[in-house]
């Protein structure tokens, strides 16, 4: 067990299917497509689930999930948060803060983000900021073909476990 934080890092990428529900960071955005995947194509919260397991030094999410696992079909960004969040703090850490970006053209997440940042907050289990920004239409987030996410996040050792 290390004594001093850890940083991870995480991204996610999916393809954008016209007519599918959209979930993203958290929250069913209405009027806007979904992404394709085996679960609800919330890049934001797979980008925030791999930098989680990244810090920890516990894998990442095809080991944990398994894209072929019936059981996680069709499962929210935030339960998967919620389980990866389990097996860190399991490992001894807790979160510190957390950041995630959406790159895309659609949803717009500044309309909704102190929603969105609530719903992953209280998945991760700390404060975890969100923004959203473009591609001015260059590659295929820019074309609008997917949407992708970046996230970060600082992990501490939980002291109360230590003394
Ligand atoms: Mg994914």
């Amino acid at each position: 067990m290390t004594s001093y934080p850890r940083v991870g890092i995480g991204s996610d990428v999916h393809p954008v299917e016209p007519g599918r529900e959209c979930w993203m960071a958290g929250l069913r955005w209405d009027g806007v497509d979904g992404c394709a995947g085996h679960s609800d194509g919330d890049v934001a919260a797979h980008a925030l689930c791999d930098a989680l397991l990244s810090a920890a030094g516990i894998g990442d999410l095809g080991a944990v999930f398994g894209t072929g696992e019936e059981r996680w079909s069709g499962a929210h960004g935030v339960d998967l948060l919620a389980e990866v969040r389990r097996r860190v703090e399991a490992a001894g850490f807790v979160v510190g803060n957390a950041t995630v970006q959406v790159i895309g053209n659609a949803p717009r997440i500044g309309s909704r983000r102190r929603q969105a940042e609530e719903a992953l907050s209280a998945a991760v289990g700390g404060p975890v900021s969100v923004s959203g920004t473009t591609t001015d239409g260059l590659g295929l987030t820019g074309r609008g073909e997917g949407v992708a996410a970046i996230a970060n996040v600082l992990i501490m050792p939980n002291q109360a476990e230590r003394s």
